[in-house]
């Protein structure tokens, strides 16, 4: 099945920026999207903006850090919408500090939603595409993915690793299962509200001055999912042009 129109989508982090858009994208398609996060008033809300335009949108409290909780949300768009077209593994933080300022415990939340709750998307999703016969991942890394900066160490080696899983399970499912990575570069969202070291959160704020809407990365993860099943669109970079 080629396009969007009639796909089961599961959006992970959809309470806001990328995964907000991409969920009134894809809806706006003709998707039905099944949107997970910690926050359920903004996704009450969402849903609810979503249906009022004529949409299928569903949601469902989800912790990604939970394997249970992602299994959950699979399980529910599979009973809902009889199948499982995409699992998008959105969720993300980006608590930026130096390493010398020894912030362990944002170390390990990056570690624990930004990778963690990728694989636990993959080991929920895996199982039903596989009993199915197809479906498609799309996991949000980020230009960090690709380069490292002062303060973003940690935040870059979770995004490294998504990359290097994604390029891991193509090889591995490729044959039936699609395997997508996207890469934002600074794009409007509520990323870097969760920086806590100061100097880091100056360096972010002249950094994020040139960002793109989040609809920039939502039409790229649409245009991985509507092609036609035998197009795998492997990787795609999307960066503000005035970017460097
Ligand atoms: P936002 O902060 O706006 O969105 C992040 C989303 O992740 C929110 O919906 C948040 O929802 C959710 N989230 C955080 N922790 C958890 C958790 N434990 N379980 C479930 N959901 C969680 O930022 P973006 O939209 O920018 O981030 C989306 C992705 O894009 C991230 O992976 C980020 O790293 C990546 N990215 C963003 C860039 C940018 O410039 N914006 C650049 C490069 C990559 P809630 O708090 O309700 O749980």
């Amino acid at each position: 099945m080629s396009g969007i129109k009639g796909k089961v989508v599961v959006i992970t982090g959809a309470s806001s920026g990328i995964g907000e858009g991409t969920a009134r994208l894809l809806a706006e398609q003709g998707a039905h999207v099944v949107l997970g996060a910690r926050r359920l008033d903004r996704l009450e809300a969402l849903v609810a903006d979503i249906q009022s335009e004529g949409g299928s949108a569903i949601y469902q409290q989800l912790d990604v850090t939970d394997l249970e909780q992602v299994q959950a949300i699979v399980q529910l768009a599979k009973k809902e919408f009889g199948h499982l077209d995409v699992v998008i593994n959105n969720a993300g933080v980006m608590p930026l500090s130096p390493l010398d300022a020894l912030k362990v415990d944002e170390w390990n939340r990056m570690i624990d939603v930004n990778i963690r709750g990728v694989l636990h998307g993959i080991a929920a999703g895996i199982p039903v595409m596989k009993e199915q016969g197809f479906g498609q991942f799309v996991n949000v890394a980020s230009i960090g993915a690709y380069a490292v900066s002062p303060t973003a160490a940690v935040y870059c080696a979770t995004k490294y690793a998504v990359r290097a899983i994604t390029e891991g399970l193509r090889q591995e499912v490729g044959r039936d299962i699609r395997v997508t990575l996207v890469s934002p570069g600074v794009t409007e969202s509520e990323l870097a509200e969760s920086i806590s070291d100061e100097e880091a959160r100056q360096l972010m704020k002249e950094y994020r001055r040139e960002a793109i809407p989040a609809s920039s990365i939502a039409r790229a993860i649409a245009y991985a999912i509507e092609q036609p099943t035998d197009v795998d669109v492997n990787e795609l970079v999307v960066r503000p042009t005035a970017s460097l």
